[in-house]
């Protein structure tokens, strides 16, 4: 099986999953994008996966039923035209001739009813967990989206992390503000640049690799503890405080 980024708007990805003739997308926010990569390698659609209802994620939904009957798995927590097998917490997903079966996380957060879809190797974390990022609370708590990170973070370190949108490089910048002192994140940072200069994708990550430069998942970490106490003026009573401080910081940032 193949994993494919469909580049969409300014900075989104629509991941195309592809086995043989018969493909699924992922969060297809713009129908066009997917139509024409079908066309183009004459792959018929199979599935829709949806992880929250912003209209970046599933504004394609109903021209794509328009032309393909075929299942559009979603969010139970969350409204959203066009899904017709809500999922939750624990469900498991099979999608029509793909060799593999997902398995739905609740991650609420970046909104109050998110999920992502876990299989052996990967997860598509929708827009609570980017590269070197994470999600904007745009209807979630910090506290909900602190805890879904960290059921995120604990996933075996080589799953790979495909991400809905291309914001790496501007969230390195801020983790460089939010933790100065990492070489293993500078690295990556210029790894990633390349990566841009070249147009070629910096996904997918890895959840080893975000345990290492992606300052909201290492908010236990000296260095980051001590830029937000530097940046509010106060010292983060635990984990979840220094994660709500640093998401309101890169707000504003
Ligand atoms: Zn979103």
């Amino acid at each position: 099986m193949d994993i494919i980024p469909l580049p969409a708007f300014r900075d989104n990805y629509i991941w195309l999953l592809r086995t043989g003739h018969d493909a699924a997308v992922v969060d297809p926010g713009d129908a066009e994008v997917v139509e024409n990569h079908l066309a183009e390698q004459g792959l018929a659609l199979r599935a829709v996966l949806l992880t929250h209802h912003h209209a970046d994620h599933v504004g394609g939904v109903g021209e794509l039923l328009g032309r393909h009957r075929v299942p559009v798995f979603g969010p139970a927590g969350e409204s959203i035209a066009g899904v017709d097998h809500p999922v939750k917490e624990g469900d498991e997903v099979a999608l029509p001739g793909f060799p593999l079966r997902f398995t739905v996380l609740d991650v609420p957060g970046h909104t109050a009813g998110h999920v992502a879809y876990r299989a052996p190797g990967l997860i598509f974390p929708g827009d609570t967990l980017f590269s070197a990022g994470c999600g904007r609370l745009l209807g979630g708590t910090a506290a909900q989206l602190f805890a879904s990170l960290e059921r995120l973070a604990a996933l075996p370190e080589d799953t790979a992390l495909y991400c809905a949108h291309e914001y790496t490089l501007a969230n390195l910048a801020f983790a460089h503000a939010a933790e100065p002192h990492n070489p293993a994140r500078d690295e990556y940072a210029a790894a990633c640049a390349a990566r841009r200069a070249h147009g070629l994708p910096t996904l997918p990550s890895t959840i080893g690799l975000e345990r290492r430069v992606n300052p909201f998942l290492r908010v236990r970490e000296p260095g980051v503890i001590d830029a937000v106490a530097r940046h509010s003026g106060q010292t983060p009573a635990g984990p979840e405080a220094c994660f709500a401080a640093l998401r309101r910081w890169k707000d504003t940032f």
